[in-house]
């Protein structure tokens, strides 16, 4: 028997569609992502991009509090003891690994079933869709939502890995405001429109920051540039790559060198913070030529306020079809949707 829906993804959205789905009766069968050391490398194993980070202060309905025992009476003992760290006492933020494991407890408890492995090739040309996964296993299902994320690109620096969630981040709304960034110098890497973005944000927190161009002109159209280069608080060196971050354990991030590319000479700049503003990576290699993405390789929608793709019965939720929020909530909307979505498609068809 063919499955009445597939979810392919396991961050917000991925466990909204699985929550929506599964309180529908309609028992969705999630594609969570294989433990491999590729994915570990891309960043992109099991419970997404959140499970990457440390505090999550956005999420709504999750104030800084003594998570403790919450986590405790929510979560089975082996998910603790495996994917936790040790339950920190004091108050605190949930961080983003305590976050995706409550949103996958939510939805096992309501009859998800999990594959831990990655789709690899779908086939959408016939009814019902044939997906296959990496582990070679086959199945068919009446409608599949798409929630396979984006991953952060960074430029590949083992400083830069060594200090990630210690200074170094590719995000400025979720952690600009984190207090080890307050009132200190940050960088940020790119040229642009989401550089200056992230640079202008950073500025209503930061004593000052630095923007590393390559080149002497900005990627980022005309009134973004302007509005950098007007900013008494950004400082744009142009010419400079990052040559390595500087730092130790127990300050995290306490600098950058760069290097000039037109003489080679280096120089290191005081810093607190490093965030990466060049580009993410939408993960939809698997379904090239099934379904039409737009020139980023993000997942298109074809239609206003609702997450229907090319493909009649196929919906995209979160980061794979948003180059643009990129956001935990936003994700976990659109995953609500998909899954409301995929449930009106199946009645209309009878399915
Ligand atoms: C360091 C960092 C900090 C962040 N902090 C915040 C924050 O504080 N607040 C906030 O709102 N947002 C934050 N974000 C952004 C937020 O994490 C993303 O917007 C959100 O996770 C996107 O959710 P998603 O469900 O679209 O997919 P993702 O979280 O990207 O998860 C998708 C997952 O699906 C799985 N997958 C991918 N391909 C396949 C496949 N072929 N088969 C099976 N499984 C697959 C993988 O495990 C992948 O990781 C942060 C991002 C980063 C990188």
């Amino acid at each position: 028997m063919p499955e009445h829906v597939v979810i392919i993804g396991s961050g917000p959205a991925g466990w909204a569609a699985a929550i929506y789905a599964s309180r529908a009766n309609l028992s969705p069968l999630v594609f969570e992502g294989a433990e491999t050391e590729e994915n570990r490398i891309a960043g992109t194993l099991p419970l997404g991009q959140l499970n990457l980070t440390t505090e999550v202060e956005n999420y709504p309905g999750f104030p800084a509090g003594h998570l403790h025992q919450f986590l405790r009476s929510a979560l089975p003992k082996d998910r603790l003891d495996t994917y936790l760290e040790p339950l920190h006492e004091h108050e605190h933020a949930v961080t983003g690994p305590e976050l995706m494991n409550l949103m996958r407890q939510q939805a096992t408890n309501f009859g998800t079933k999990i594959v831990t492995d990655d789709v690899v090739d779908v086939d959408l040309s016939r009814r019902p869709f044939v997906l296959r996964t990496l582990g070679g296993e086959t199945v068919e299902t009446h409608t599949i939502i798409v929630a396979t994320g984006a991953r952060a690109n960074y430029l590949g620096l083992p400083s830069e890995e060594r200090f990630k969630n210690r200074g170094v981040s590719a995000c400025a709304v979720c952690d600009g405001a984190l207090p080890r960034f307050r009132n200190k110098p940050l960088v940020v890497v790119g040229g642009g429109d989401s550089a200056v973005e992230e640079a202008t944000y950073l500025t209503k927190y930061a004593s000052q920051v630095h923007m590393l161009m390559r080149r002497d002109v900005f990627r980022a159209s005309k009134i973004m540039q302007d509005r950098a280069t007007s900013n008494p608080k950004i400082n744009i060196h142009y010419f400079r790559e990052l040559d390595e971050v500087l730092g130790d354990d127990k300050a995290g991030v306490t600098g950058i060198r760069i290097r000039n590319n037109q003489d080679n000479s280096t120089e290191e700049l005081p810093a607190s913070g490093l965030f990466l503003a060049i580009g993410h990576t939408p993960n939809t290699a698997f379904l090239k030529g099934q379904v039409e993405l737009n020139d980023k390789g993000y997942i298109k929608f074809t239609t206003l306020m609702r997450t229907y793709t090319s493909v009649e019965g196929v919906f995209a939720a979160g980061d794979v079809a948003d180059d643009y929020y990129r956001q935990a909530i936003t994700s976990a909307g659109t995953g609500c949707m998909a899954a409301l979505d995929a449930e009106r498609y199946l009645a209309a068809k009878g399915l």
